[in-house]
């Protein structure tokens, strides 16, 4: 029999995956197909920032930067085991701004931010020695604060919520192709299953444009790909810190901690396809260059140990400039006009940090046309493992009730997993009961959870996007764990 749901969802990423969970817990019948693995593209390939966008406020985009400010907020607080607020320093030598220009934007984004509980901005100190050392010319500048995701395994929390609430994830799963049928969307999936939908939501990031085309629909405005790159290299200073680094052409470029290492990013090129995310030598010139211009840790393209390359769908808003384009997103409802016909709804661009915000204005949409009755259901609900207490405290507790994890293996696996270790960890007693270590601290246990709760398919999805782990594997440890993953694991 042809299965029905209320909502078909094309895209694993964290648009898809948001509206999922919204859906869920609307109470919607929800199927969500992702080509790939969960956060496979776009939504992995981020600066990794939970934030309101300062420099979006040179372009007069307070709207943009209010909602994600309250959203971060928010979501700080809904998952504290994966977001961890952040102290940005923001240089001021040979600054292209004028000071009093950085200085009232800090002020609005304080301001914007509303009552809010990570530290606000200053002007920084003589005594921030740990913040001005590692540059050539640190003494004069700002702090000002922001978050830090992992925005692969927001994507996967999303997907699990969504789950949990009676959502059906289907991963490597491509919606081949679909065609409205009156009051239903009739599509075929690449697992072979034909099923009908109520609505369509084309989440498809990059491809939103491709899917259009591939349903037959002429899109009323454009899509405008922008590719943006991230290096790592060996940590360029000591601390939890970042730098917002502002250049000579005017664009802005971070450098994070990340994974024991300094992430450098991100560019801003425009591409044709969404398959051009791929890191060029100019690209990785260019941001070494940025790095050289402000700390004394000099760089060159030979200690990039490892990059990532996204690709931003834009609504084509018409700018002429790439990195002024709107990072806006735009939800674009499709009902052919006529009442009864099942909707389309397509978005464009969007942010990891505006997702949920995004995805409570789709469902909205949405029900608005099918008569569904939605109610916003996100707003303050925790992420799965959410419920722990202050960051340090849980880990001390972690590591009091598991004390076979290990110093540095407990503090990876609080993050990742947050209260719901106590589920992966209920039956194990000792070190033993982990399993074997697969490399670098990461058990059968946990692959177990990867493949089972997480939707992990591949090596790959497990190494690279559930933990990443795989970053400090050599080539030999890869092999092994990829014949380990097969071999449990048959596709
Ligand atoms: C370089 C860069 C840095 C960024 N930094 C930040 C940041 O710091 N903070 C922030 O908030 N935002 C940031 N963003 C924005 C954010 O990453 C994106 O807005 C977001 O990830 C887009 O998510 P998405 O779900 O729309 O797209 P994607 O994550 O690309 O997901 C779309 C999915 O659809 C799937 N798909 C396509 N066609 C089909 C089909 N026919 N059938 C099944 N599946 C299909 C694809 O496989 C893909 O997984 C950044 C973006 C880039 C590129």
């Amino acid at each position: 029999m042809m299965q029905s749901y209320d909502i078909l969802i094309v895209g694993g990423g964290i648009n898809g995956a948001a509206i999922a969970r919204e859906a869920a817990l609307n109470g919607l019948s929800v199927l969500l197909v992702e080509k790939g693995d969960l956060a496979g593209a776009t939504s992995s390939a981020s600066t990794k920032l939970i934030h309101g966008g300062l420099r979006y406020l040179e372009y007069y985009d307070f709207k943009l930067v209010a909602e994600a400010l309250r959203e971060r907020e928010r979501l700080v607080k809904a998952a504290p085991h994966i977001i961890r607020p952040m102290r940005f320093v923001l240089p001021h030598e040979n600054a292209v701004r004028p000071w009093w220009m950085v200085r009232l934007g800090l002020y609005l984004y304080d301001w914007l931010g509303g009552r809010m509980t990570l530290k606000r901005s200053r002007g920084l100190r003589k005594s921030d020695v740990a913040y001005t050392a590692p540059l050539k010319n640190g003494a004069r500048g700002f702090v000002y604060s922001d978050a830090f995701v992992d925005d692969s395994r927001l994507t996967v929390l999303n997907a699990m919520d969504a789950h949990d609430n009676g959502a059906e994830i289907a991963v490597r799963t491509e919606l081949v192709t679909a065609r409205r049928d009156g009051a239903v969307w009739r599509a075929t999936l690449s697992d072979g299953r034909d099923v009908t939908a109520r609505a369509l939501v084309n989440a498809a990031g990059p491809w939103v444009a491709e899917l259009l085309g591939r349903l037959g629909i002429n899109a009323s405005a454009g899509v405008r790909l922008v590719k943006g790159s991230h290096i790592v290299v060996p940590r360029l200073y000591e601390g939890d810190h970042a730098y917002i680094l502002q250049l000579a052409d005017r664009r802005i470029v971070f450098a994070i901690p990340y994974q024991g290492q300094t992430e450098i990013g991100t560019t801003d090129i425009p591409v044709d396809r969404p398959e051009d995310a791929v890191i060029d030598a100019g690209e990785i010139a260019y941001l070494c260059d940025a790095a050289n211009q402000h700390f004394t840790r000099q760089i060159t393209p030979a200690d990039v140990t490892s990059t990532w390359s996204g690709v931003r769908p834009l609504y084509d808003d018409g700018a002429s400039d790439a990195k002024a384009v709107t990072r806006d997103y735009v939800l674009e409802l499709d009902t052919l006009g006529d009442a009864g016909e099942a909707p389309l709804l397509s978005v464009f661009g969007g942010k990891i940090t505006t997702a949920r915000h995004l995805a409570e204005e789709a469902i909205a949409k949405i029900a608005l046309t099918t008569g569904a009755r939605a109610r916003p259901a996100t707003r303050d609900r925790v992420f799965p493992g959410g419920v722990i207490p202050e960051f340090a405290t849980y880990l001390s507790q972690v590591r009091e009730r598991w004390p076979y994890l290990g110093a540095a293996r407990s503090e990876r696996m609080a993050h990742a997993y947050g209260a719901l270790l106590q589920d992966m960890l209920a039956k194990v007693t000792d070190i033993h009961g982990l399993g074997v270590d697969l490399g670098d601290g990461l058990t059968e246990i946990e692959a177990r959870w990867m493949y089972h709760r997480e939707w992990a398919r591949i090596p790959e999805d497990a190494l690279m996007r559930r933990s990443k782990v795989g970053l400090c594997l050599t080539g030999e440890q890869t092999a092994a764990f990829e014949t380990w993953w097969n071999t449990n694991f048959p596709s």
